[in-house]
């Protein structure tokens, strides 16, 4: 939509959409059918018209400060407080506002923050992917599953493991996840890795002996292949799940007697040494996990 008439517009309302489920318009930024329309009753945020359906919606609509009586600075520094490490109570008692509502707005923030993550990290393309996952004691909170009383008790501490991915050259963190250390996990947690990657990026994946990971790269990164006939008649082979020819693989498994670290082997499960070695060469590096594993110590 071109403006034909009146005054330049002062509002750069291209980033926004209208959110009309009946209007043609739903969902497409920057054609030009939003109007800024001032501050409803003077407040913080201003009203948007769209011109095609003739609806109006408030510019926060969709995020977390749509319908908050919360001043902007007080919601922003709740959360940071939150992201620096301190629990839900003390963040309650250091700004003076209820447990509950910092509950919420952690609840809020975290999809917020997950879509964002979605919209801003994908199609990565790395040669390299390190895994790891560490016991932790964390938050165990979905929506529905605990009442807000319980959450915020069960917030303080609930052992879980964490799930780290990495590109050591880059020091890009891929994907965090949390759940337990089942193969269940290990499926969804490769299956969040393979969405961040590139659809035709298969990198070297370096993790620890963990024997679940094997199963999950394979479900991933693998195709049906059609074993050649060994004899002229007769029906065909049947086929065969095999890993793709470029996915490389190797393991860092590591042996601790009385907590001591004594003895460290390399296991090259998919692809050649030769192959590691040559991803591995160009920064002077041999098979290892220490990267993710000092992001994890870092998580904790
Ligand atoms: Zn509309």
């Amino acid at each position: 939509m071109l403006l034909t008439r009146g005054r330049r517009r002062q509002v750069d309302t291209a980033t926004h959409f209208c959110p009309n489920p009946d209007c043609a318009y739903r969902g497409w930024a920057g054609w030009g059918n939003l109007r800024a329309n001032g501050h409803p009753n003077g407040g913080p945020w201003r009203q948007l018209l769209c011109v095609a359906c003739r609806r109006y919606f408030l510019e926060t609509l969709g995020t977390i400060l749509h319908g908050k009586h919360a001043s902007v600075d007080l919601i922003v520094r709740v959360i940071a407080c939150l992201a620096e490490g301190l629990g839900i109570r003390a963040t309650a008692r250091v700004f003076e506002v209820d447990p509950n509502t910092v509950l919420q707005w952690l609840v809020e923030a975290a999809e917020q923050l997950q879509a964002f993550a979605r919209h801003g990290l994908h199609d990565v393309r790395v040669k390299q992917v390190q895994l790891d996952e560490l016991f932790a004691l964390l938050s165990a909170v979905k929506a529905g599953t605990v009442s807000a009383a319980e959450a915020i008790a069960r917030l303080e501490r609930s052992p879980q493991w964490v799930w780290g991915a990495m590109d050591p050259e880059s020091k890009l963190l891929l994907a965090v996840d949390v759940g337990d250390r089942t193969l269940a996990m290990t499926q969804c947690f490769i299956h969040h890795v393979a969405q961040v990657l590139a659809p035709d990026c298969a990198p070297l994946f370096l993790t620890d002996g963990f024997r679940e990971y094997l199963t999950a790269l394979l479900t991933h990164y693998g195709q049906w292949v059609q074993p050649a006939r060994r004899q002229a008649q007769g029906p065909l082979p049947k086929p065969r799940w095999m890993p793709l020819p470029q996915l490389l693989y190797a393991q860092m498994v590591k042996t601790v007697r009385r907590r001591r670290l004594v003895r460290v082997r390399h296991r090259v499960v998919f692809g050649t040494l030769e192959a590691i070695n040559a991803v591995l060469a160009p920064h002077g590096w041999h098979i290892n996990t220490a990267f993710v594993e000092r992001i994890n110590l870092s998580i904790r």
